[in-house]
Formats: C-alpha cells, sequence, structure tokens
C-alpha cells in the first residue's frame, strides 16, 4: 500500500466538475481552458482534454506544459515577458494575450505569427481579498483606458478579462459582465474573441448552469465573439484529498494532533489566505486540533470533531486538495513530499509519482 502522505486525485468527483464543463460549452458555445497555474497535474489531462478546448497559462513554463502535455489550443498569457523568453512562448502558443500595451509594442514582431490579445482591467472585481483582487487600487493587471487600447486595435483581435474571482454568485457575474460591457462596449465590438478569465464557481452544487450559458452565449452574440473561459478552481473543485496519517497526539489545553504532513508545505494556499482545512464529516464528540510536522507554531491544519479519539496510525484526508495546492507544494522543512495517486474510474489506485531525497537535494544546489 501506498505510504502517507499522498495527494489522491479521484476521476469520479473530477468527471463531475468536466461534464458540467462540457454542458456550459455546448449550450453557450464558450470554449474551456484549464488555467495552469492552478492545477498542473498532467497524469490526468489524458482524461480532462475530452471535455476542454486546452489550456491558458502565466508563464513560459506552463504554456510548455500545456503545448505538450494537453495539447488543443494553448494560450499564453503573462504578466510580463522577458526577451530571452518571448520567441519560446510563441512557439508553444496558438495565441498570446499581454498584460500590457508596452508588452504588446516591445514583442510585436516576435509574436506576429500567431493572434494576438490584450488583458483589459475594468476595475471592478468579486474579490474580498486585497491579495487576490486584480481590480485592486493601483492594479498592473491589464489596460483599463479605452483610448490608449484603441491605437494598437490593428495589432490585435481580441482581449482576456479576469476579474471574478471564486465566485458563486450568477447575480454577481451577470452585473459585472454588464459593467464591463458598459465600459468596453466599443472595443468589444471590434474584437473577435474575448476571454472571460477564471474565477467563475460554475461547476458548484446550485449553480444556475443554464443561465450562465444563456448570458454567455446572449453576450457572444451581442458583440459576435467567440467567448472563453479558464476555469482553474472550478475544473478540479473536490476531486482530489490529501491523505495523512497520524504520527503523535499531545495535549496542551486542547486535544492535539500531529499527521505526517504541513499546512506550510503542503495546502500552503489555506495559510495564505488563513483558511482552515477540510475534513469530512467534522462530526463526532471529539474534538482535535490537527497540526503539521514542521517546524512553524502555527503549522495547523484546523480543529475538526471526530466520531472517536484520534490516535497514532489513523488516517486523516484532507478534502479539497487539489486548485492551488500541489502546485504550491514545497519542501520547507524537508518534510517528506506527498506521492500523487489516482483512483480510476473502475476503483483502483494507481501512484503516478513519487518524491524522493534525490529530489530534496536536487530542488537546490
Ligand atoms: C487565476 C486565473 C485563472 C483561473 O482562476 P480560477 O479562480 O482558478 O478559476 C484564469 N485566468 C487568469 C487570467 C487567471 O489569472
Amino acid at each position: 500500500m501506498l505510504q502517507t502522505p499522498y495527494y489522491l486525485i479521484d476521476k469520479s468527483k473530477l468527471l463531475q466538475n468536466m461534464e458540467k464543463i462540457a454542458i456550459v460549452r455546448e449550450k453557450s458555445g464558450a470554449k474551456a481552458l484549464l488555467a495552469l497555474k492552478c492545477f498542473a497535474t498532467w497524469s490526468v489531462f489524458d482524461f480532462m482534454r475530452d471535455y476542454m478546448d486546452g489550456t491558458t497559462s502565466s508563464s513560459l513554463n506552463e504554456v510548455r506544459l500545456g503545448h505538450e502535455r494537453f495539447g488543443k489550443e494553448t494560450h499564453a498569457y503573462s504578466v510580463a515577458y522577458a526577451d530571452y523568453e518571448i520567441d519560446e512562448v510563441v512557439s508553444h502558443a496558438d495565441k498570446i494575450i499581454f498584460n500590457s500595451i508596452g508588452q504588446l509594442q516591445r514583442f510585436e514582431n516576435q509574436s506576429s505569427a500567431i493572434t494576438r490579445g490584450l488583458r483589459l482591467n475594468p476595475g471592478v472585481s468579486s474579490s474580498s481579498f486585497d491579495l487576490a483582487d486584480p481590480a485592486r487600487p493601483f492594479s498592473r493587471l491589464g489596460e483599463w483606458d479605452q483610448k490608449q487600447v484603441e491605437p494598437v486595435m490593428d495589432m490585435i483581435t481580441g482581449f482576456m478579462i479576469h476579474n471574478n474571482c471564486e465566485n458563486r454568485d450568477f447575480a454577481l457575474f451577470d452585473r459585472m459582465l454588464g459593467d464591463i460591457e458598459e465600459k468596453f462596449a466599443p472595443l468589444l465590438k471590434k474584437a473577435e474573441w474575448v476571454s472571460l478569465g477564471g474565477g467563475i464557481h460554475f461547476t458548484g452544487d446550485d449553480y444556475p448552469v443554464d443561465q450562465f450559458a444563456e448570458r454567455l452565449k446572449r453576450f457572444s452574440g451581442k458583440y459576435g465573439v467567440q467567448v472563453y473561459l479558464e476555469p482553474g478552481e472550478a475544473s478540479i473543485t473536490k476531486s482530489t484529498t490529501l491523505e495523512t496519517t497520524v504520527l503523535d497526539t499531545l495535549y496542551n489545553g486542547k486535544n492535539l494532533v500531529v499527521v505526517d504532513s504541513s499546512i506550510e508545505a503542503h495546502m500552503l494556499d489555506l495559510l495564505i489566505y488563513r483558511e482552515n482545512a477540510k475534513v469530512h464529516p467534522n462530526q463526532g464528540p471529539h474534538r482535535a486540533m490537527v497540526c503539521g510536522k514542521s517546524c512553524l507554531a502555527g503549522d495547523i491544519f484546523g480543529e475538526f470533531d471526530f466520531p472517536q479519539e484520534v490516535k497514532v496510525g489513523d488516517r486523516i484526508s484532507f478534502q479539497d486538495a487539489a486548485g492551488y495546492t500541489m502546485v504550491k507544494k514545497n519542501w520547507f522543512n524537508g518534510v517528506k513530499m506527498p506521492a500523487i495517486a489516482i483512483r480510476e474510474l473502475d476503483g483502483s489506485l494507481r501512484t503516478v509519482r513519487e518524491f524522493h531525497y534525490t529530489d530534496y537535494e536536487q530542488s537546490l544546489s
């Protein structure tokens, strides 16, 4: 049996998201590109490829991975490209979306053979977290002044607008798209394609998928544009767990449990956004604080309720360990890196990657 810790991707759960994405594509005519910055575990790309149109990226490494491991349509985007990487970026992409007019002009010649676009920033967003708010004051993410964009329209054929963030509220999405239309209508009319970015939680329970698809279709028809979506979290949400084993228990005013993992090393996003991990069912009379094994005092997954008293050797499974989690894993404290396993549709378990001392050693020099 595979040693913990490991990330476990459950294909039957992934399939539920894929099927919703397929419905939205079919009903709206929009294309869906996986955002690799959220999830880049390429062992399941063969599976996801049938339900999505390709990938989008935020760096040279990502655009190359998308091209080589996923295939289909490959969009390149980055906040800023360096001179030494632009040719390689272009060689892997069907479309390149520049973050600024400055970058578009700087790389005009090198990018002339592929479709080009520009990121627009409408100045409104659904994010309540300053850290993740593309429309935060003085944001560097995209151009906002229509007058500056009009003169470069002959160099581009479309736009990317990413201003949703974990947005579960269709009415809010609808309203913000209305804001975008109001602000940028003359530009949208000249475009051939518009990517509405990610951050829309349309694979979540109870999301009004039909209304969403209808809204996208209406937008597409009004401006005569191919709409793209760039779902990251929505593609893989609830598909993956982090499997751990309890190594020790202590008592210090609360029941403490130490597992063979670390929130800082293996679920860093939760620490950054000050959220607790999730366990299911999180019900029962035995409350315990589950802690990581790194030296960081605040390496804590959260406090949970268990049906039985937690003992050394018990397994604890943390939910929702795919998005912004596997891509951020790191070697802090030299904690054993979680392996990666896939539960196939027939229920069988397949280990696709294990990490060893040499991976740790080679991560530095
Ligand atoms: C982060 C990002 C995405 C994916 O966002 P999710 O919230 O994971 O859906 C898509 N497009 C762009 C431009 C992004 O920066």
